[in-house]
């Protein structure tokens, strides 16, 4: 078999409990209105996601919720200090040059808030996830990333309502217009598992034990035709471990 020096590599991050070691929306309700919280676990099967997040962070601003009370509990959430360490050095290293993509189901507000208290405000070339916005009194407003009253994805393998991250990671590679020799997936939940599908033999999932994308894998990867290696980790430092030990070559496509 052939094998072909990575010149160029794509790495894309789902955000919540892959890049962060929390989930952002459930987490600002569990420290500003737990419940909130509780509420959105009570009724979370009867709507979509995003519009719950919506309608719950309109009730934490009729509480008297601020701006800064957001901010404060985004910038205390978990993050693993490996993982800073792990993202910033393989994105500074000369050889090979490597780009960052973010896919997310939580929103512009919550991450990008995040990535400045960590100081990766730089790390991601795109970050697709569902808009927010602050209005003038404080209200952060969400809105899907696929407006419900627009066309809807109808991606076969049942991503979430609100994105298709397998079509959103071809719309970028189509974009960028760059023929990436390995790409690498990071992530942990069942909607990571349609651009994982995507991948591949040179390219790799770091999938996140323990949770749905682990699930999906071992029932349905192999039926689904799933291409790309599998590596599995539970910790942060794990992924630094491995961002470490990539090996220089890949497969030929
Ligand atoms: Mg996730
Ligand atoms: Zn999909």
């Amino acid at each position: 078999m052939s094998t072909k020096q990575v010149e160029r590599q794509l790495i894309v991050f789902d955000f919540d409990w892959s890049l962060a070691d929390q989930d952002t929306d459930r987490w600002v309700f569990e420290v500003l209105a737990p419940d909130i919280r509780r509420n959105l676990k009570n009724i979370k099967d009867d709507f979509e996601w995003t519009d719950l997040v919506a309608r719950g962070l309109r009730e934490l601003h009729e509480q008297g919720g601020t701006k800064e009370d957001i901010q404060g509990a985004l910038r205390i959430m978990p993050f693993h200090p490996a993982m800073v360490r792990g993202v910033k050095t393989i994105k500074a290293a000369a050889k090979p040059q490597t780009t960052f993509l973010c896919l997310s189901s939580a929103n512009s507000v919550f991450i990008s808030t995040i990535l400045e208290s960590k100081g990766l405000q730089d790390l991601f070339t795109e970050i697709v996830t569902n808009p927010a916005e602050w209005d003038p009194s404080g209200l952060l407003k969400l809105r899907r990333h696929i407006d419900p009253d627009g066309p809807q994805h109808n991606c076969p393998v049942g991503c979430d309502a609100n994105i298709c991250k397998g079509s959103e990671l071809d719309a970028f590679l189509k974009r960028r217009g760059t023929d990436y020799d390995r790409i690498i997936y990071v992530g942990d939940g069942s909607n990571d598992f349609c651009p994982v599908l995507r991948l591949r033999r040179q390219d790799m999932v770091l999938c996140r034990r323990h949770r749905s994308l682990e699930r999906r894998i071992a029932q349905e990867g192999e039926g689904l035709g799933l291409k790309c290696q599998v590596r599995y980790w539970a910790g942060a430092w794990e992924v630094e471990e491995i961002f470490k030990q990539l090996p220089e070559t890949v497969a030929a496509s």
